[in-house]
């Protein structure tokens, strides 16, 4: 049996996958991964991931620039980023956020060019894929001023927080402002099972999975590249968690990818 699935967070235009990219995505169909949002860090990133959605129906794209990226981003670039929005393939902005762990940009750039994508998610109605690392109380800070002003689309969707691993407070916050919650093969990884827990309180009609490929590999792969195809595990890891079916998980969470990006 195969699941219908949906990879909400993969980065396949990076350069581990230069060698073999086609087969990648075509392992990722075969292991039941229906669609793919293939996610930018900055200007080149997102174009790759526009050209990566054109050739491929599977895939869809997100462009914006990472917290890692940002030292030099300019209000053209930010001007370029409102163009590429309008390709028919973005889904979303992002990845766009906060990074107190490395904080290879100083934070108030991060701050600053943050709001400035914020602000063209906005305008583009489009959701926001948020990435945020040590930084959790100036991001929910930052994003109840966002949603107290921008208007949110029809649906009252404002988008994904990827990669989440923190307590039930914040994630509650976080629902409450209309923000999803996304999770990765880490759910999977012993050093995760005090996250339990709050992973069981999450509503799964809210719960989003993703890979960040070629990142954060599930607890059998560790030390490899990750991949989209790998996904099924962090299925069979969080039904688990929540005491329900793997088909119920892949059901649920890819009609949510659907919900907050509009996929086909
Ligand atoms: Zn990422």
């Amino acid at each position: 049996m195969t699941l219908a699935i949906i990879d909400t967070h993969a980065h396949l235009d990076m350069p581990q996958f230069d060698r073999d990219r086609a087969e990648v995505i075509n392992r990722a169909h075969e292991a039941g991964v229906v669609a793919i949002v293939n996610v930018g860090t900055d200007l080149k990133s997102s174009e790759h991931a526009i050209k990566l959605a054109e050739v491929n129906p599977g895939v869809f794209a997100a462009v914006g620039f990472h917290p890692h990226e940002v030292a030099s981003v300019s209000k053209a670039d930010i001007r370029r980023l409102i163009d590429m929005a309008r390709h028919k393939k973005v889904v979303a902005i992002g990845e766009i956020g906060l990074d107190y762990y490395r904080s290879r940009s100083p934070h108030e750039i991060q701050h600053k060019v943050l709001e400035w994508q914020l602000e063209v998610a906005a305008e583009s109605n489009l959701p926001v894929v948020i990435h945020s690392r040590q930084a959790e109380a100036d991001m929910v800070d930052t994003l109840k001023k966002w949603t107290a002003s921008a208007k949110p689309r029809d649906d009252g969707i404002r988008g994904v927080i990827h990669c989440f691993s923190g307590g039930i407070e914040t994630a509650r916050q976080y629902l409450d402002m209309g923000f999803h919650i996304s999770l990765g093969g880490y759910i999977g990884y012993p050093t995760s099972r005090n996250s339990h827990a709050t992973i069981r309180a999450l509503p799964l009609d809210r719960l989003l999975i993703e890979t960040d490929s070629p990142f954060l590999p599930p607890q059998s792969r560790r030390g490899q590249r990750n991949e989209p195809s790998y996904l099924p595990v962090t299925v069979m890891a969080l039904a688990e968690i929540k005491g329900v079916s793997p088909e119920t998980v892949a059901r649920e969470t890819a009609a949510n990818a659907r919900r907050v990006f509009h996929l086909p």
